[in-house]
């Protein structure tokens, strides 16, 4: 029996633009497995939407997958047509994407949006469709479901969009979820009723692929981490270990925002300087304009990802023994 839910082998997803190739996904490499909660994490712009993006299907031109492998419980989806990539979005693999306002459609009532992703995949009377649709909504924990299922979005808070966006996401009990920035744009408290609803579906046997800027959200919830810059896995390891060993400079980076925003430093520790520009990358390590431990070869020779330790893979040339952290 497959035990991996998603195994995604070197995925290369580029946009053809006036001025060349940009490389958005560059050779990554990444499994979740059945009921595992993995993360991908990163600034805006390293590429992590992109694998989502990827996996779903939903590139759009001049973007395209030029390379590598994306199986989902044991079916290759790169070589699908758009027909069957629709059949296979929502009833195995579905998305929740950052902001529910703009994915929901502002003039339908909520639940009709739900019930209608039955209709896609299922021939199943209007009545039947309605019921699963007001438990998918009472499971997410949306309280008073029938006078909610009548509501439009703009009606209900953002944290309630959010679970609308969760109860369409789930209603065909896909067997991987994707959350892509699931709490960026929610208060505290909401955010941590959302992580809290992730984790209990990720408990009955879902697969989840969380992506988010925010280390601490991560941490939170997954149970593998891989970070992400410029294209490329530079660090992946299992969330205790990251936390307990980070190894990779840039990982120190999205560590300390994490830690100066817990401490309510007054100071916001931020990694210094910008993403770089994928059509423009460094010939060596991409984040060698911004790293403080870099070395010379760092500027002309491009890492790889190395081993370690167990499950513990990074990219980064201080694997060399030539310095340690
Ligand atoms: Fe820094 Fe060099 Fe490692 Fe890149 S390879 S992260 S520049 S030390």
């Amino acid at each position: 029996m497959l035990n991996s839910t998603l195994e995604v082998s070197h995925l290369c997803t580029s946009f053809f633009t006036d001025r060349g190739e940009v490389k958005a996904v560059d050779d990554v490499s990444l499994r979740v497995d059945k009921g595992q909660v993995v993360g991908i994490v990163g600034e805006s712009g390293c590429g992590k939407s992109m694998v989502a993006r990827s996996v779903m299907g939903l590139v759009k031109k001049p973007g395209k997958i030029v390379g590598g492998s994306i199986v989902l419980n044991g079916q290759e989806l790169t070589s699908l047509d758009d027909k069957e990539l629709c059949e296979v979005r929502g009833r195995d693999v579905s998305m929740v994407f950052q902001e529910p306002m703009t994915s929901l459609n502002p003039t339908m009532r909520v639940g009709r949006q739900v019930q209608e992703v039955v209709a896609i995949h299922e021939q199943v009377s209007k009545e039947q469709a309605r019921q699963r649709t007001l438990e998918i909504l009472s499971a997410v924990g949306i309280p008073e479901v029938e006078a909610r299922y009548d509501a439009y979005p703009h009606e209900l808070s953002g944290g309630l969009r959010q679970r609308v966006m969760i109860a369409m996401a789930m209603i065909m009990r896909p067997s991987l979820l994707i959350a892509d920035e699931p709490t960026t744009a929610l208060d505290a408290t909401v955010e941590a009723q959302i992580i809290a609803l992730l984790k209990r579906l990720a408990h009955t046997g879902t697969s989840v692929l969380i992506i988010s800027h925010n280390l601490g959200v991560i941490a939170q919830l997954a149970d593998y981490v891989y970070v992400m810059y410029a294209g490329r896995i530079v660090e992946k390891a299992d969330v205790c270990e990251l936390f307990d060993n980070p190894l990779h400079p840039y990982t120190h980076g999205l560590l300390g925002a994490v830690s100066s925003l817990r401490s309510q430093s007054k100071v916001l520790q931020t990694i210094p300087g910008v993403v770089p520009n994928l059509a423009n990358l460094p010939a060596g390590c991409s984040f060698a304009p911004r790293c403080d431990r870099c070395m010379a070869a760092c500027d002309s020779v491009r890492p790889e990802l190395v081993t370690v330790g167990a499950g513990h893979e990074l990219c980064c040339h201080l694997t060399k023994g030539v310095d340690v952290l």
